[in-house]
């Protein structure tokens, strides 16, 4: 199943994400093709008019979005997490109409961080009021992910002394979407600033969950984008690791192709190792939420941490095998060194998780 979905993927690429990074876009008709096959949130129940794949499958198809562009892989994490909290804490009402909208061709993205809540997300502003049947949304994001492209935001903001997700969309009044100029890598994902000034929406746009504390609702919200953020450091894995054995096998110095190079092959097997390694803490994170794990939050966060250092080290692992090769833009491994250092800061940091780590391991080991 994931392989199918890599092709179509793969076909409608058509080799341009470095073109497509180069340029900082992915053309719109790509996007809304994707987006109305179901293919940017492939998790979503098929009573929705999603695919119904499992985390399993899914990750397996986020894999190889991954090793195909990073950017686009971004969306796929946007949108897939943007359905998951509807899923999680909207009404069966707002599921029918959001999942099916998001499975049918609208595209969504996530808005939790600001300028003074990052790594501390409980440092947010934006605030969600309900007065009768009107909500009003008011703050300022930073940051999001795919909200150039967007036709929905999921925006969680302060709600009572609680939490709150509201579906916004990009055309209401008092939004404002501000592209961020360069980013360091994943240059196409549609990185944005978005200003929410006093946005009045229907009240019934605010998910049915409002009121929960909001560590809680960003934790189980952060999970989706976690988990699919670590698959797609397997696919960056995946693709460096075709790189640097392809290069090495026919790049010849001093005689041999540089695989038969003692130093060099050591580079190969620790990109083996890394992608296999990350390979089997995404499957197991995945078994668990298929399953439903109680150890669901602190398996994913280990299947993210490790993915995610794993990919960082692993395109620099690879752009010291390809070298001057590997080292212009326009390089597979040059762009991957790029995007898979973002990949250790998003979604909690690598210092981030390992707090999380250091704490569940407190909790559980006698
Ligand atoms: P800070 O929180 O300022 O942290 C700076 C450094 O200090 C980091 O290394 C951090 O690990 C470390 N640090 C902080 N606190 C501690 C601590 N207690 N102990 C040890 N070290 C600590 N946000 C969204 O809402 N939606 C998105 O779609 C989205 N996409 C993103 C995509 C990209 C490419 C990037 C770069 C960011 C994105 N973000 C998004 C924001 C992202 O979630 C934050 O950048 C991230 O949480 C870190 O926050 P910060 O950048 O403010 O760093």
């Amino acid at each position: 199943m994931g392989d199918d979905l890599t092709r179509t993927v793969a076909d409608l690429v058509a080799g341009r994400a470095d073109d497509w990074d180069r340029a900082g876009e992915i053309p719109r008709s790509v996007i809304r093709e994707l987006a109305g096959q179901g293919l940017l949130c492939a998790e979503v129940d098929v009573a929705y008019g999603g695919l119904g794949l499992s985390s399993r499958d899914n990750g397996e198809y986020t894999a190889g979005v991954g090793a195909i562009c990073s950017s686009l892989r971004s969306l796929m994490t946007s949108q897939g997490m943007a359905a998951w909290v509807i899923q999680r804490f909207g009404d069966q009402g707002q599921r029918r109409e959001y999942l099916t909208r998001l499975a049918g061709g609208d595209t969504a993205a996530v808005a939790f961080s600001e300028a003074g809540a990052g790594s501390d997300l409980t440092g947010m502003r934006t605030r969600v009021t309900v007065e009768g049947d009107r909500a009003v949304v008011t703050g300022q994001k930073v940051w999001v992910t795919g909200a150039a492209y967007a036709d929905l935001l999921v925006v969680v903001g302060r709600y009572g002394d609680g939490g709150a997700a509201v579906v916004v969309p990009t055309t209401s009044p008092g939004v404002r979407v501000e592209r961020i100029a360069q980013p360091l890598g994943c240059r196409a994902a549609g990185h944005a600033m978005v200003t929410l000034d006093e946005v009045v929406l229907p009240a019934g746009n605010v998910l049915r969950g409002a009121g929960q504390p909001l560590s809680w609702l960003v934790t189980s919200a952060l999970s989706y984008g976690r988990l699919s953020v670590a698959w797609g450091c397997v696919g960056i894995l995946r693709a460096c690791l075709a790189a640097a054995t392809g290069h090495a096998r026919v790049r010849e110095q001093f005689g041999k192709p540089l695989a038969q190079h003692q130093l060099v092959a050591r580079h190969l097997a620790e990109l083996f190792v890394a992608e296999q390694v990350a390979t089997r803490m995404c499957e197991h994170a995945s078994l668990c939420w298929d399953s439903n794990s109680l150890n669901l939050a602190a398996t994913v966060v280990a299947a993210k941490h490790v993915a995610a250092r794993g990919a960082a080290r692993g395109a620099a692992t690879a752009v010291q095998v390809l070298a001057s090769a590997g080292a212009v833009d326009g390089s597979p491994t040059a762009r991957a060194y790029r995007d898979a250092k973002l990949m250790e800061i998003i979604e909690g940091s690598n210092e981030i998780s390992q707090l999380l780590l250091a704490e569940h391991a407190l909790a559980v080991t006698p």
